[in-house]
């Protein structure tokens, strides 16, 4: 693999070429950019940012109490060991990106403030060419690689998603997305209805609710949640002996991963038993007076969408203390003063929260072609979930969403990186996953099956997604415990594999 300086395709000096380009540097470009360096010494590469900074969805989410909503021992990167509590705040996951960077020396090979509008990959130099502009100061750039590897993630950055209701033009309060949060919001002694009940509301309620004259959640159906203290035992027991922090690491990450896997496992095989025993958990803190029929059971099976983890139970702590209370039902329009709702009932209120998600992007908005022939990813295969048929040497990594997201970087990353030295060491500079005669029937279907995984961002956006076909290699499983095995054992000299 090595790249051709003389492309003419566009202006190219020695210092805008490179090996590899990673799009974001978000908890996935920077695990990206530590295995380039680690597993293929002496690739050049280069990591384009639009913000000022590193972090991504944990610098762009400044609402209150922000934090993870799985572990850190398996949201953190398998070579790192996290050395704290398990669920973590925005601000200690950045930390920890930020030491993974200066151990490693990675700032060098970071480009904040650029921002990639278009993508276009030459078969004749075998090169992408990617152009954007600097936030800063608007200059154009161009950037020449031989591969390109997408960490943008997955959803719109700069915009929540805030379905339309009647009447929101004649609310005369504030209505505020969580995830463009204003830094001077006042929401002391005001009234807050809080709309959604997913991981953000379970996070933003606790924060606010002691500041508010009172939060009010609203959601249409109710969603899954796992309550436990923030802590976690095992982890302790080791710390107490003295035992080595990687060594704690890998064996707590193992820990829970067999704990999920089991629960996975029930969730699929005994549904009932595994909705029960979440019921119970949340039935413990709020008693057996409460309605936990009407407000914690959800109509979907467990696993279906990501369970939050609820640490110390805090957003069942607000309930009982009576800073906040649930209400199942659906709206009917805005009002001057608050929400309408179906069964006649008027919320009033000072703030709505619209805790309702996100807008799917895919691949960043960035306009992508080949031989300059716009790409409509809609068209295209998945390769498992990171390449995409007719989209030559380019790796998307769209991580886990029942196992945490970055336990899918760590294991794309060794894929890559294996990859790459394959087509060193056999002299190729392109490859592509490409249907083979025996996968040419095999019926095109949705990214994701819904039954198997429908969070509402997903479903609202699957038709501009890749699709997916019926064999175990073109989809993208969601499933950790079957991919950690798989994905070493891929052999690169499938007829899956194009190179040229
Ligand atoms: C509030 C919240 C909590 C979450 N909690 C968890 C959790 O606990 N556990 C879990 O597993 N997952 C969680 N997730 C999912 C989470 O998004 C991922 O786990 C993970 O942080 C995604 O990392 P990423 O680097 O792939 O993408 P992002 O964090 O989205 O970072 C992508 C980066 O790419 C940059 N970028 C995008 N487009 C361009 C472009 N065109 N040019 C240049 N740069 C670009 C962006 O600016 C950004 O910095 C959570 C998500 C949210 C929103």
């Amino acid at each position: 693999m090595s790249v051709d300086h003389s492309s003419e395709q566009s202006p190219s000096t020695a210092e805008n070429i490179f090996d590899v380009l990673i799009v974001g540097a978000g908890i996935s470009g920077i695990g990206a950019a530590y295995h380039l360096q680690d597993q293929t010494p002496g690739t050049s590469f280069l990591v384009l940012e639009t913000l000022d900074d590193f972090g991504g969805t944990w610098l762009t989410h400044t609402y209150p109490g922000i934090r993870s909503d799985s572990d850190l021992y398996t949201f953190g990167y398998r070579f790192k060991p996290w050395v704290g509590a398990p669920i973590a705040s925005a601000e200690e996951i950045l930390n920890y990106m930020g030491e993974v960077i200066d151990e490693n020396d990675l700032d060098k090979h970071i480009r904040y403030q650029h921002h990639i509008d278009s993508a276009n990959w030459c078969s004749t130099h075998k090169q992408w060419t990617l152009k954007g502009h600097r936030k800063d100061t608007g200059e154009s750039v161009t950037f020449i690689s031989n591969f390109l590897w997408m960490c943008q993630g997955y959803y719109e950055h700069a915009k929540g998603y805030t379905p339309e209701w009647p009447g929101m033009d004649k609310f005369e309060g504030e209505i505020i997305h969580p995830q463009t949060w204003p830094k001077d919001l006042d929401y002391k002694n005001k009234k807050v209805i809080v709309i959604g009940s997913g991981a953000t509301a379970a996070t933003l309620v606790p924060a606010i609710a002691a500041d508010c004259e009172h939060v009010t959640v609203l959601q249409r159906s109710p969603t899954y949640f796992i309550p436990g203290r923030n802590e976690n035992e095992m982890a302790d027991q080791l710390r107490r002996l003295e035992i080595d922090e990687t060594w704690i690491h890998e064996i707590v990450r193992r820990q829970i991963l067999f704990d999920q896997a089991e629960f996975t496992r029930l969730a699929i095989e005994e549904p009932e038993f595994a909705k029960t025993e979440l019921l119970n958990g949340v039935r413990e803190y709020l008693g057996p007076d409460y309605d936990i029929d009407k407000h914690f059971t959800p109509r979907y099976r467990p696993w279906r969408q990501r369970i939050a983890f609820v640490p110390d139970g805090d957003i069942f702590k607000g309930i009982t203390s009576g800073a906040a209370s649930m209400v199942t039902d659906e709206i009917e329009s805005f009002t001057k003063e608050g929400i309408l709702l179906k069964s006649g009932d008027l919320l009033k209120a000072d703030i709505i929260m619209t805790a309702t998600g996100f807008n799917l992007s895919v691949l960043g908005g960035i306009e992508f072609s080949v031989d300059d022939k716009q790409v409509d990813f809609a068209d295209t295969v998945t390769y498992r979930g990171m390449m995409f048929t007719g989209v030559p040497n380019m790796v998307w990594i769209f991580g886990y969403f029942r196992a945490s997201w970055t336990l899918r970087v760590d294991i794309i990353a060794d894929f890559v990186c294996r990859l790459l030295t394959h087509m060193k060491s056999n002299d190729v500079s392109s490859v592509e996953a490409a249907l083979r005669p025996e996968d040419m029937d095999m019926p095109k279907l949705p990214w994701m099956d819904p039954e198997n995984f429908n969070p509402g961002y997903l479903m609202r956006s699957m038709h501009l997604m890749p699709k997916r076909g019926d064999k175990p290699e073109w989809q993208h499983t969601q499933d950790y415990w079957l991919e950690k095995d798989e994905l070493p054992k891929i052999d690169l000299k499938d007829s899956v594999f194009v190179y040229k």
